[in-house]
């Protein structure tokens, strides 16, 4: 008897994990305000399986609906398959059908993409909203491109400091991605791959008007990679005008992006001020008794650690100038406003942002004081 109890429990039990388990719930999921007339997608638009030269099968959507993201594009490399002996793929497009099949009953929108792989100067290059990888397969690097483009593909240029391809660290702009620019072939460029991030391909996407990314480019575990060394993936946001494959193209191609990698943001000012003065909310604003100091509390509203300097008319008392304010986390300030006011203007330069290469945004709230 006790031993079919035990069973019985032990069946509930497994039962019970399994069903969490499905529900993908995770303790780290990026989120990050809405503004404006824009949906804010957080997005993955560089990773890898077996497929190509990743270490895992079918994994890639689980990974992303832990993280929250909105869209994740599937990007093997076309012309390299090392694993192609004991798993033949004619097809290249078979990553992409998986995902989509895992993906069917959530929210994550999956994106057929590939990775054109070419030695620099081509280098390597993403094709993300393709109709057919299998068209792309081409001899010539100028050719595949060609066909992404008639395919309606936004491409980008992929970890163009990357230390194999470039012994300095730089990304070198070369005649070939000059013409693919000016064919409008190549529309955006990562500045944050796996981690690295690159205030040169910064500049370059400034310089270039290139859409600015930011991809994790796996091809192990998030887990490992990431998630284990407390560290988030690398995202790209995305301000699309809807939660569509179609809104999606059309905000990368317009470069309404910012790129987010744990407490950097990278991105042009006119998106980057926005989210930032989205993600901080301010509370119970009110005078300390018998005192000309404002009491308050920011909160941090999204997934991002934020730090700030500082920059308003009026001082902190008790606390440092320069601060962080974690992911979701609430802190209290003191500021001495000197006078009694009814509203004020806290002003903080975002240390950890940037418009262009050692510029920080300089963001203002206007702070209502409770009677
Ligand atoms: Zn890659």
């Amino acid at each position: 008897m006790k031993a079919l109890f035990t069973f019985f429990l032990s069946l509930l039990l497994s039962l019970n994990l399994a069903a969490q388990d499905h529900s993908h719930q995770s303790a780290r999921p990026i989120s990050f305000p809405n503004f404006g007339a824009y949906q804010t997608l957080s997005t993955d638009l560089h990773m890898h399986t077996v497929f190509s030269d990743g270490s895992v099968w079918d994994i890639r959507v689980q990974e992303a609906l832990m993280d929250g993201l909105d869209a994740i594009a599937m990007t093997e490399h076309l012309e390299y398959q090392p694993h192609s002996a004991d798993i033949p793929h004619p097809d290249r497009n078979r990553a992409y059908d998986l995902a989509l099949a895992e993906a069917k009953d959530h929210e994550l929108l999956i994106i057929r993409g590939s990775e054109i792989t070419r030695g620099a100067p081509i280098g390597h290059n993403n094709a993300v909203f393709i109709e057919d990888a299998n068209k792309m397969l081409k001899e010539k690097a100028e050719d595949a491109f060609r066909e992404a483009k008639n395919q309606g593909a936004f491409i980008f240029w992929n970890h163009p400091a990357w230390t194999a391809q470039s012994s300095k660290g730089l990304p070198v702009l070369s005649d070939f991605q000059k013409e693919r620019i000016k064919m409008g072939e190549l529309h955006g460029i990562e500045v944050v791959n796996y981690g690295a991030y690159a205030e040169e391909s910064l500049a370059l996407a400034l310089e270039q008007d290139l859409t600015i990314l930011a991809t994790s480019d796996v091809h192990g575990l998030i887990e490992w990679d990431y998630s284990n060394k407390g560290l988030q993936r690398p995202v790209t946001l995305v301000f699309a005008k809807e939660k569509s494959l179609a809104a999606l193209n059309e905000a990368l191609k317009a470069k309404r992006t910012v790129a987010a990698y744990n407490d950097l943001l990278i991105g042009r000012q006119e998106f980057l001020e926005p989210l930032i003065l989205n993600s901080i909310s301010i509370h119970n604003a009110h005078y300390m008794s018998g005192t000309e100091i404002v009491e308050l509390t920011l909160k941090n509203e999204c997934s991002s650690d934020l730090i700030f300097e500082n920059k308003s008319a009026y001082t902190f008392h008790e606390s440092s100038p320069v601060f962080v304010l974690k992911a979701h986390e609430r802190k209290t300030f003191k500021v001495k406003t000197l006078q009694k006011m009814k509203s004020f203007e806290l002003k903080l330069e975002a240390l950890g942002a940037f418009y262009a290469p050692s510029k920080h945004p300089v963001l203002s709230w206007e702070v209502t004081v409770k009677e």
